[in-house]
């Protein structure tokens, strides 16, 4: 089993949720270098061997939860950053056709762990509506998803989880009011 959290719907937010909170206390999954060249086994496939920095993975981290999670008007200072990890790595261009439609994808090769990141940032924040980019309301939870459901109602990191845990706080407090 992975131990990494494949619930944002794009591996970007995935990368924004190697940052996770267990009962109140935030935990970086990239906590070494080879977590991060797993994390991208995992993502991609492929086996990626690349030296790299893990500051700068978590600088780069930093950058993409700004661009794709606060909300914010896009920053000079983030963009940079990105766009620096973006100048480092080779990759092309692809068409992907999916329901019908047809989008263009960048594969990046697998010799660069920070371009690579990069550019799932760069593919996601060019094509993704980020109105649809959501925080889980589990209590505590600091993930977030692509709500790609059609009425857009999507409200939990998953269903399992943080799902069932509200729904049963929810009842508890509803059968404790009803004096039960
Ligand atoms: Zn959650």
């Amino acid at each position: 089993m992975s131990s990494f959290v494949f619930i944002g719907g794009d591996p970007a937010i995935d990368f924004l949720n190697t940052e996770i909170a267990q009962e109140g206390r935030r935990i970086d999954l990239f906590g070494r270098p080879d977590d991060v060249l797993q994390w991208l086994k995992e993502v991609s496939g492929r086996d990626v061997r690349s030296p790299l920095s893990l500051p700068k993975v978590k600088q780069l981290r930093a950058a993409a939860r700004v661009l794709i999670a606060s909300g914010r008007r896009p920053r000079r200072r983030e963009v940079d950053v990105v766009n620096a990890a973006l100048a480092r790595g080779r990759g092309s261009f692809q068409l992907r056709t999916s329901k019908g439609e047809i989008r263009t994808h960048f594969q990046p090769e697998a010799d660069d762990a920070l371009f690579m990141l990069a550019s799932y940032v760069a593919d996601f924040l060019a094509s993704a509506d980020l109105s649809l980019v959501k925080p889980c309301q589990g209590t505590n939870c600091v993930l977030h998803f692509y709500d790609t459901t059609k009425s857009h109602t999507r409200r939990w990191c998953s269903m399992a989880g943080c799902g069932n845990r509200m729904k049963a706080a929810l009842h508890y407090r509803r059968s404790r009011a009803a004096g039960g």
